[in-house]
């Protein structure tokens, strides 16, 4: 073999053959080197679900690579971070140049910069290919603008990419859909809901369920319920399904929930596009073109794509224009600490049971939950924004800090004083009433507000408005929900707050 030319970095989220740091591997001079830092397991307290997913994905890229005859450097179970490997790594074998496409993370980002330099080689970054905007063109859209929103970006990319268009017109007229895809599933519930396409472990993924079990028995939740795709093959066979079974009935019931139903009309490929086994280019398409060979709806169509096209290539244009500040953001001053029990899901209130339950359980909730449930309760609870960021980024299977962060830490929590969002989703417990069924199998009643009967959703909601009242009082959005505290008088006030502290502290049936 030649002297080592490039060192190709692959991480666990870049599990792409197509992916720019493969351009020009040439096999008699150039190595793949991947590995498996005990650091990415840790410094988040990573579940069990996604260390399964991350560890079983990444050892079957690499297996494909080996069968491709492409040379390898495989490190199993580092104990270190990413950036001792590699320092480690460049120091045996020092190549001429380390190649990579530009990682997910701002934190990975630097710290590779900072071995490469120390061990004095240089680290070419190449374009992530995998997104339909590239920072640089974030970075332009978002020039001159003294108000981001997503949908102007949205239909940028609509028109640039000619996606969803006729002509210079969007499809069907309109460019959003967004009034008719509100529905609830009513008293009777959803009926009958399509399977999701699960994996039952082969050889490798049970290896790494194995090792899960033993070495992170500590870490949250479990991997009894394993079955996440972990090849780009598997990764197309839910994206196909999705498009045949469920996308006809995605817009309809985005926002809906159901006790006990985890899985929905969502498309559960998130991982799968995070982990770039799939390209949202392909995913995109594949709605376009039932929509045009007329087997879904332009409502669910739109209602989909817009979540692909638009808000995930939104939040990532977000973080790295944001970066590294971004993470230290605490608008309202949130202080108070995570509620232990969001690691068991142990708690009375129904609603939120179900949600951390199913997280802890498969890894996975759908984007109402995440927002209106777990994210509303932190929100109104007031707990500090990097605990709330550090338990999105343990606990599902998709979460990877560009698009955890922007969601959780700006648009559910607010923390960036209305950068993503333009007002808190701030909200009484009749939401939750009136999109799923939660209530009425819990022990709260949404309507109440003080006394040992009051849902912690409906008190918090109140006291929120109270603690923000100023903050919030000349808000064009906020301000009509603000004046209503206004009309409470000094007992009630002083019964929400007693409640609320009860609330906190976990007392729930003190009034
Ligand atoms: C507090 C909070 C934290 C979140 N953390 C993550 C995360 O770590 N990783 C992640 O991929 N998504 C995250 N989301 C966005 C969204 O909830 C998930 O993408 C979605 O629930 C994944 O399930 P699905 O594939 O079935 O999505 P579907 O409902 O079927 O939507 C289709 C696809 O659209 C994309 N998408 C939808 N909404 C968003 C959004 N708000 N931002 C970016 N992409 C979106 C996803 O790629 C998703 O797979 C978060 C949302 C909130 C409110
Ligand atoms: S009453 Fe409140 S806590 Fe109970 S399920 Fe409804 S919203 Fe959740």
């Amino acid at each position: 073999m030649k002297p080592l030319r490039h060192l190709v970095v692959v991480l666990g989220d870049q599990l792409d053959r197509q992916a720019a740091a493969f351009d020009g591997f040439d096999p008699a001079q150039d190595r793949v080197w991947m590995c498996e830092a005990a650091e990415e397991a840790t410094h988040v307290w990573c579940s069990q679900q996604r260390l399964a997913v991350f560890l079983s994905a990444m050892r079957h890229f690499a297996q494909a690579l080996r069968e491709e005859g492409l040379p390898l450097h495989y490190s199993e179970q580092h104990p270190g971070s990413l950036a001792q490997a590699l320092g480690e790594a460049l120091a045996a074998t020092p190549p001429q140049a380390v190649v990579m496409t530009e990682p997910g993370d701002h934190r990975v980002q630097q710290a590779l910069l900072q071995a490469c330099a120390a061990a004095g080689v240089p680290l070419q970054l190449r374009n992530d290919r995998h997104f339909l905007c590239s920072r640089e063109e974030f970075a332009a859209h978002a020039r001159g603008r003294k108000q981001l929103r997503m949908e102007y970006f949205y239909r940028e990319m609509r028109r640039r990419h000619r996606v969803l268009m006729d002509g210079e017109q969007p499809a069907g007229g309109e460019w959003n859909y967004d009034a008719e895809n509100r529905e609830t599933f009513g008293p009777q519930g959803p009926g009958f809901v399509p399977a999701p396409k699960r994996f039952a472990p082969d050889a490798l993924t049970q290896q790494v369920l194995e090792l899960v079990r033993t070495r992170y028995a500590s870490h949250p939740g479990q991997v009894d319920d394993f079955g996440w795709p972990v090849t780009r093959a598997q990764g197309l066979q839910v994206l196909q399904t999705f498009i045949e079974e469920r996308l006809p009935d995605f817009g309809r019931w985005q926002d809906a929930m159901w006790e006990g139903q985890p899985w929905l009309y969502h498309s559960h490929i998130s991982v799968a596009l995070n982990l770039k086994l799939l390209h949202p280019r392909e995913v995109v398409a594949a709605a376009e073109a039932a929509w045009r060979a007329g087997r879904v709806p332009i409502a669910a169509a739109e209602g989909f794509i817009r979540q692909v096209l638009g808000w995930r290539e939104y939040v990532r244009g977000i973080y790295w224009q944001e970066m590294p500040g971004y993470l230290e953001l605490n608008a309202l001053d949130a202080a108070q600490d995570l509620p232990p029990w969001f690691w068991t899901g142990d708690v009375p209130m129904a609603c939120l049971r179900d949600a951390i339950g199913q997280t802890l359980r498969l890894g996975y909730a759908h984007h109402i939950q995440r927002l209106m449930v777990t994210g509303l309760y932190l929100l109104l609870h007031g707990v500090h924004p990097q605990q709330v960021h550090a338990w999105y980024l343990s606990v599902y299977v998709d979460a990877v800090e560009w698009v955890e962060l922007p969601n959780t830490l700006g648009m559910s929590q607010f923390a960036d004083g209305g950068l993503m969002a333009s007002k808190p989703y701030a909200a009484t417990g009749k939401y939750i009433e009136r999109m799923s069924d939660h209530c009425r199998g819990c022990r709260f009643k949404p309507a109440v507000r003080t006394g040992p009967q009051a849902c912690p959703y409906t008190t918090l909601y109140w006291d929120f408005l109270m603690t923000h009242e100023k903050r919030f009082a000349s808000h064009p959005r906020m301000a009509l929900q603000v004046k209503n505290v206004a009309r409470l008088a000094e007992p009630e006030r002083a019964a929400l707050r007693r409640r609320a502290a009860a609330v906190r502290a976990g007392a729930w049936d003190q009034a």
